[in-house]
């Protein structure tokens, strides 16, 4: 797979046998992601394994993330469903013509407050009457048990975890897990409150903030601050803002991300059209290729994989498109970022990309970036430059090398070092580059720029950039 942005592909009915968890793979998914509020939980260990499988047997790291409901609002009715029609008033609470599943927050709607449902197909206003709550319902139509309800600018205490998270996580301890996310996030704390909660559970997993309320929006650098990555979730931000304001939220988002150097994903109805025709829309297309222009790390499939009729075909679309337009981002990256060079890697990283530059400008090609990270850290500094040439990241396990599988442009291995030496010698990199040229990721000629430290396993110390011109 010759591109640099990742796909992450969400699993489902589709596309969860073993050939087509292959295909999916060899078309150019990196990541699975397992929406934990759909299907039994059973379904997605099994599932998780799978792909788990699949991956060692290909020898190629593919990354596993789970996507956790956190404080998601849902319709909670004893009936299926119920027909709504414009001015019909509901009342609105626990075992009311509406009840939802955190009801404690219904006390702090205010008259007047607007109310969404099912992806803002119903709109309804609050209004108070002695002492009890109803909607008045805006729109006509079945409304459905179980759908989502947005509050924009929802502002009220109700915990970030329900239980099926909880269950969750219980299922990622138990399978290798490489990513959790957390839907509706609105502050940093509930970041911290996951993350202890991980901890409790021994899910050791890299936590991502999905972006899709107006109060995460107003949270967003805190929230970048103590997260490890960032989804731009289109989806329900599109009904917590003025749609037309989900676009210059992407880059915003997106540009922030990249100057903290956490990884990001683009998601939602990047390829809608294709969950039942073979072929994409025009708008689409460019849908995708603009998030490479943004610079994102990965771009995300949802229905598109999961339930759709060409979940293959929808994977390729993306890789050729991504391929193609990745290469035409001749930016300067430091001047459009104006990262912050804090320490001994990041400083190491910034010499290397100049380097890289300083080829590019001369019309020279390097083929790629060699590095040795201990932990990763080297590796996603030098990501967040978006080089135009694949960066080959050797670290020492497959943990490592899976937590990699989101970061653009990275193609990670799991690396021994040389038996019974603690410094990295030459002979460990001709190693490594042997290596590569096996699997035709390099050839006689190409010249790579090198990164490493002096010793194995030591975390912050990368030391030598350097120059390789492989034989
Ligand atoms: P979210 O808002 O969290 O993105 P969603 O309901 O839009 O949730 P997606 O993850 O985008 O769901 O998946 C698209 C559709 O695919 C879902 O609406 C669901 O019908 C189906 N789906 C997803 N995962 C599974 C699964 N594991 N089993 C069965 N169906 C699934
Ligand atoms: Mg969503």
């Amino acid at each position: 797979m010759d591109k640099l942005t990742k796909i992450v592909a969400t699993i489902g009915p589709s596309c969860d046998s073993p050939e087509m968890i292959e295909k999916l793979i060899l078309a150019g998914v990196n990541i699975f992601r397992f929406n934990f509020k759909h299907n039994i939980l059973e379904w997605h260990g099994d599932r998780i394994q799978r792909v788990n499988k699949i991956s060692e047997k290909l020898g190629v790291p593919v990354g596993t993330l789970i996507d956790l409901q956190g404080p998601e609002i849902r319709i909670n009715m004893s009936v299926d469903q119920i027909t709504v029609k414009e001015y019909d008033l509901l009342s609105f609470g626990e075992g009311q013509d509406l009840s939802i599943s955190h009801p404690q927050i219904i006390q702090h709607l205010t008259i007047g407050q607007k109310i969404l449902a099912d992806s803002g197909s119903f709109s309804f206003t609050v209004e108070k009457k002695d002492g009890k709550t109803y909607l008045r319902s805006q729109s006509s139509g079945i409304l459905k048990n179980k759908k989502a309800l947005n509050i924009p600018g929802a502002d009220f205490p109700f915990p970030v975890m329900v239980d099926r998270d909880f269950e969750g996580l219980k299922i990622a301890s138990l399978n290798e897990i490489d990513f959790v996310a957390l839907s509706f996030v609105r502050t940093a704390d509930d970041i911290r409150v996951v993350r202890s909660e991980m901890k409790k559970y021994k899910v050791n997993a890299r936590l991502i903030a999905k972006i899709e309320t107006e109060k995460s929006l107003k949270n967003l650098d805190e929230i970048i601050d103590v997260s490890d990555g960032i989804m731009v979730a289109r989806g329900d931000l599109g009904v917590e803002l003025p749609l037309e304001e989900v676009p210059y939220y992407q880059k915003i988002i997106i540009k922030k991300s990249i100057k903290k150097g956490i990884p990001v994903i683009t998601a939602t109805q990047m390829l809608e059209s294709m969950i039942e025709k073979p072929f994409p829309t025009r708008a689409e297309v460019s849908d995708i290729a603009n998030a490479t222009y943004d610079l994102t790390d990965a771009v995300m499939l949802s229905g598109e994989t999961a339930t759709g009729a060409h979940p293959v075909e929808a994977v390729k679309v993306m890789s050729k498109t991504l391929a193609f337009n990745e290469l035409k981002n001749m930016v300067d990256s430091r001047k459009r970022f104006d990262f912050q060079v804090a320490d001994q890697n990041a400083t190491l990283c910034d010499a290397a990309y100049g380097l890289y530059l300083a080829y590019r400008n001369q019309n020279k090609k390097i083929a790629g970036f060699l590095a040795f990270t201990h932990a990763g850290n080297t590796v996603r500094l030098l990501s967040r430059y978006r080089p135009l040439v694949p960066i080959f990241a050797f670290d020492p396990t497959d943990t490592i090398s899976d937590s990699l599988t989101i970061q653009y442009g990275v193609i990670p291995f799991s690396f021994k070092s040389s038996l019974k030496k603690t410094e990295v010698e030459k002979e460990d990199i001709l190693r490594a580059v042997a290596f590569l040229k096996k699997k035709s990721l390099t050839k006689k000629g190409d010249i790579l720029i090198v990164l490493h430290g002096e010793y194995w396993a030591a975390e912050g110390k990368t030391s030598t950039v350097k120059i390789l011109k492989v034989e």
